[in-house]
C-alpha cells in the first residue's frame, strides 16, 4: 500500500488556451512534462511522488478539445469532453451504443462528470502494486552511485 501524502511537489503549471499553445509546450519540456486533464488519476501519481515532473500541462483551458461532432460516417470526440457528455449524447447512443455504454459503466457520476474521454483511456494502471512497481524499476534505472 502507497504511504499518502497531502502535499505534492512543487512544479510550474501551464494553461495554454489553444492545441497549437499546447503542442508547442510538449515539444519545449518533453521527458519532463505531465499532461492534465480532470485530474482524477493524475492527482494520485503526483501526490503519490510516483511522477515528478518539473512542467504540468493543464488542458482545461481548451475549448476546441471539449464535444462531440457527427462528421457524418463517424464521431469527433474532443480529448476533454467529460464521459457523461459521451453517456448522453444522442448520435453517440443511436449508432455507437456500445461506447455509450462501457462510458456509463465507469465508476460514479461525479467521476464521469470529472473525468474526460482522453484522460480516461490515457491512464495508467489503477492498481498500486503496480503503479509502485514501475516507481521501483524506474528507480533503480536512473539511480547513480
Ligand atoms: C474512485 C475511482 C473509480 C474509478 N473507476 C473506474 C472504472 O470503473 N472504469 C474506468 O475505466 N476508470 C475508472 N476510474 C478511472 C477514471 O475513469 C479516470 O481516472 C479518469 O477518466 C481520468 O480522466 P481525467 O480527465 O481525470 O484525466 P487525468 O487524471 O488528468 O489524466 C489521466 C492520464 O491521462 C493523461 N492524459 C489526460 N488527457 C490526455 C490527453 N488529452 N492526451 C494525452 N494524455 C492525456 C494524463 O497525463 C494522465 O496520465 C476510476 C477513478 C476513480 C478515482
Amino acid at each position: 500500500m502507497a504511504v499518502i501524502r497531502d502535499i505534492i511537489p512543487a512544479f510550474e503549471i501551464f494553461q495554454p488556451a489553444s492545441i497549437d499553445d499546447a503542442v508547442r509546450l510538449i515539444d519545449k519540456y518533453r521527458g519532463d512534462y505531465w499532461v492534465l486533464a480532470g485530474g482524477l488519476d493524475s492527482m494520485d501519481w503526483l501526490k503519490d511522488r510516483l511522477r515528478r515532473p518539473r512542467y504540468v500541462i493543464d488542458l482545461t483551458q481548451i475549448k476546441e478539445l471539449v464535444g462531440i461532432k457527427d462528421t457524418g460516417g463517424g464521431l469527433e470526440i474532443g480529448a476533454m469532453t467529460p464521459l457523461t457528455q459521451v453517456v448522453h449524447h444522442p448520435v453517440v447512443r443511436d449508432k455507437f451504443g456500445l461506447l455509450a455504454e462501457a462510458a456509463e459503466l465507469v465508476a460514479s457520476p461525479q467521476i464521469r462528470n470529472q473525468g474526460t474521454i482522453g484522460g480516461n483511456v490515457s491512464q495508467d494502471t489503477r492498481c498500486w502494486y503496480y503503479r509502485g512497481t514501475r516507481r521501483r524499476r524506474w528507480w533503480r534505472s536512473t539511480r547513480r552511485w
